[in-house]
């Protein structure tokens, strides 16, 4: 039986290592991004394996279901990864206090990186009882200290995923659906602030970036029956930050 990973935003960063692993593995992986297809894609059946969505439209999210569920031939969906967020930034890059976030940031915000993950999973809870299933959350370190370049829509939102986090884990573990997040520290991808060098020398015990890799392996870990008994946790990848 092929095992099925639905990935979402794949097109770059932790997203396209993910897959990289995932695949390395043995794995499918289904794919989900707001662009058509990226030629950065270079992975074996990208083209094929991609769904073009954008889930800052929640209306679309059960179409979309739909679609993966339309694609999972000869196989079980074994895993749903939301690694998709974003992270708007102000002008220069400035961080976004909540004296300069409105509506609109608020709500595409909280639609990408939180609510939408909810749903998606409410319209693929079929499949992924079947398999008895892996969801991973990409949460952030932002969620739970405040960060100097993340805003504030985007820690309340990453603090939300990691609440969504324990309620998926509690409501699906009789399931036998299991559900984590993983919280990344300082990673090196573009969503990289300028001014992160100095941080990761003051902060980081470890006194590197981590990698799009490392964070890679750590999702593979929790898709696999390795880690069979863990449900409800969040995992940081930090090199020691919050130490
Ligand atoms: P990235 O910006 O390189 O990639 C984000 C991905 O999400 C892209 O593939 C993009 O297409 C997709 N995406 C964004 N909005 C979307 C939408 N509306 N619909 C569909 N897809 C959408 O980011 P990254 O650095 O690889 O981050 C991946 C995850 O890790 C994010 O959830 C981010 O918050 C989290 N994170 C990253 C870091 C870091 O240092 N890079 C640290 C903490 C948490």
């Amino acid at each position: 039986m092929l095992k099925y990973c639905l990935l979402t935003g794949a097109s770059r960063g932790i997203g396209h290592a993910t897959v990289k692993v995932l695949q390395a593995e043995g794995w499918r992986v289904l794919t989900v991004s707001r662009q058509s297809f990226s030629d950065e894609c270079r992975w074996p059946m990208a083209r094929e394996s991609h769904i073009q969505a954008d889930l800052a439209d929640l209306a679309a999210i059960p179409a979309l279901a739909a679609e993966v569920r339309s694609r999972l031939a000869g196989g079980q969906l074994a895993a749903l990864v939301n690694n998709a967020g974003i992270s708007p930034k102000g002008k220069g890059g400035g961080r976004l206090g909540v004296s300069q976030t409105g509506v609109d940031i608020w709500s595409q915000v909280l639609n990408v990186n939180l609510v939408s993950i909810a749903l998606l999973v409410r319209e693929l809870l079929p499949e992924l009882t079947l398999a008895k299933g892996s969801i991973v959350n990409v949460t952030s370190i932002a969620g739970s200290r405040v960060h100097p370049f993340a805003g504030t829509a985007y820690a309340a939102s990453k603090a939300g995923l990691a609440a969504l986090t324990r309620e998926l884990a509690h409501e699906f573990g009789p399931r036998g659906v299991r559900a984590n997040a993983i919280s990344p520290g300082e990673i090196s991808t573009s969503i990289v602030s300028p001014g992160t060098d100095g941080l990761v020398q003051r902060e980081v015990p470890l006194q590197r970036l981590g990698t799009a890799e490392e964070v890679a392996r750590t999702i593979h870990f929790l898709c696999t029956d390795a880690a069979a008994y863990i449900n409800g946790a969040e995992i940081h990848i930090n090199g020691g930050q919050h130490a």
